[in-house]
């Protein structure tokens, strides 16, 4: 039966090898299978040609190799594309790809069926977490996508709290990272967190990846009123996992700042930004809030949002502003839900 057999796409190199001497197969056809999987986006054993008929025939006996198609794709009026996957289990997962200049596109990923942080500006974080994802279905939300065009950076920006779900992450980093495979350089994907500070520096000593923080207020007091987990990982002990993954993986470490009109965004706390960012390799990505019906908060006046903006420039912080994409059709950030969660929001 189909699902007792193993899915090739759920395997990293090391584990494919080891299911291949298993089979009783040398370990270097692992790059030949990775090779039709995933740069000719072959399924079927039967069509990997130079493999050994009898080779083929076992594979097929004890492995297949999943693939998806989007049960819908929305298209929004600026370009953004929403898909929604169905999975074996009838639960659904979102992947939103983004155009960027020159023709470049960014595709945002879910990691779990929901998410259990409980943020309280996330319309994902109101429906509590479903269950993780497991590295194959992370890794088809990019394969589909390439479907539909080439696909620059990825962002594991969408659904579910990426180092909540840490093994099947690093899984799935280490698939999108074959040189056989897909080829993502670690500089193409951006994880970001909500602060789970002791999954932050078991990445570090996994695996190389773009980190981002969703920091989104510069008191502990509005921080843990925003978002639970900072009770349990403080600022200050978030900022010094910070400190010390840009100076493990020498990169710069992109601090998310939601701005809540009202909440996070006077001046007063520009300056509290400036002094936590003191001393980690970093910049700073403002997000104006997406509001969303049944939530009590709003995004800030225009003004606040310069005024705030320019308070970091001029202190030499970089801060850029994210365009919020795909508004038009629930798919910008914070606004994933899923379309069974929908279906009981609109009871
Ligand atoms: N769980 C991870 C990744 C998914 S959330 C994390 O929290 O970082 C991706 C980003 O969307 C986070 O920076 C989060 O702060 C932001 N976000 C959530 N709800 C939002 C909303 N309603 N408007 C704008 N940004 C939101
Ligand atoms: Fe989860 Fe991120 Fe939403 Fe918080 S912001 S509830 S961590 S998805």
């Amino acid at each position: 039966m189909e699902n007792q057999k193993v899915d090739l796409k759920n395997l990293t190199l090391d584990q494919l090898q080891q299911f291949l001497l298993e089979l009783g197969k040398e370990k270097y056809r692992a790059k030949q299978i990775l090779h039709w999987i995933y740069q000719r986006n072959v399924t079927d054993f039967a069509e990997m040609t130079d493999l050994s008929k009898d080779f083929r025939l076992k594979l097929a006996e004890k492995a297949f190799v999943s693939s998806w198609y989007p049960e819908t794709v929305e298209i929004s009026s600026d370009g953004t594309k929403k898909y929604l996957f169905r999975l074996a289990d009838g639960e659904s997962v979102e992947a939103v790809r983004i155009p960027m200049d020159e023709g470049r596109a960014t595709l945002c990923i879910s990691t779990q069926v929901g998410c259990a942080m409980q943020c309280q500006f996330c319309l994902t974080g109101t429906f509590g977490l479903t269950r993780n994802l497991l590295p194959g279905e992370i890794v088809n939300q990019v394969c589909a996508a390439l479907q539909d065009g080439p696909i620059s950076n990825v962002v594991l920006m969408g659904m579910g709290e990426p180092l909540h779900n840490l093994d099947n992450v690093v899984a799935a980093l280490k698939i999108l990272f074959l040189d056989d495979g897909l080829g993502f350089g670690n500089r193409r994907i951006t994880l970001s967190t909500s602060g789970l500070v002791p999954e932050i520096y078991r990445l570090a000593e996994q695996i190389k990846v773009r980190l981002a923080v969703s920091l989104n207020a510069t008191t502990d007091e509005v921080r843990s009123r925003l978002m639970p987990i900072n009770k349990r990982y403080p600022l200050k002990e978030l900022m010094k996992a910070c400190q010390e993954y840009a100076r493990v993986t020498k990169q710069r470490v992109t601090f998310e700042y939601v701005l809540i009109g009202g909440v996070n965004d006077s001046l007063a706390d520009a300056g509290r930004l400036v002094k936590l960012l003191h001393g980690v390799r970093s910049k700073v990505n403002l997000i104006v809030f997406n509001e969303y019906e049944g939530s009590e908060f709003s995004a800030p006046e225009e003004a606040s949002i310069k005024a705030f903006q320019s308070y970091l420039l001029q202190r030499e912080i970089v801060a850029t502003r994210r365009a919020s994409k795909g508004q038009d059709i629930s798919a910008a950030c914070g606004q994933l839900k899923g379309k069974l969660d929908g279906e009981q929001f609109q009871d």
